[in-house]
């Protein structure tokens, strides 16, 4: 069953940049900032109400994050949808026929399930299954 929204992942170049808009500006906070090296990225989440916005920093010029803002420029990058079984959604969009990015669930920031489906199937939107 999907729950919610439990973030939207936006690529910046620079973390410490981007995220003064939320925190000085916005009166927003920074709750957690870590890095996933698999993955080639730096996070900061940043809650609100029952959702986060993900700032998404690439940690290599090859990187994923890094690779979609030489083509699209820095904004809003996938949309994380909070999923009670991970495994049984993605068995079930299989069935279906999407194509997904991760067959089975990898690692994500904050100890979290997570996988992509892909985005030629969802209309040019990069959805993220989580599960926390
Ligand atoms: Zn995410």
């Amino acid at each position: 069953m999907i729950q919610k929204i439990d973030h939207i992942g936006i690529a910046v170049k620079s973390i410490d940049e981007a995220m003064k808009i939320y925190t000085e500006i916005l009166g927003l906070k920074v709750t957690g900032i870590e890095t996933v090296e698999e993955q080639k990225v730096k996070t900061a989440f940043i809650p609100i109400g029952e959702s986060e916005i993900e700032l998404l920093e690439s940690t290599s010029p090859d990187g994923p994050i890094a690779k979609f803002i030489e083509k699209r420029g820095e904004g809003i990058q996938h949309i994380a949808l909070r999923v009670d079984n991970i495994e049984a959604k993605l068995k079930e969009l299989k069935e279906k026929g999407i194509r997904l990015i991760d067959e089975s669930p990898r690692l994500g920031a904050g100890g979290a399930k997570i996988a992509f489906i892909h985005p030629k199937d969802t209309k040019g939107v990069l959805i993220e299954l989580c599960e926390r």
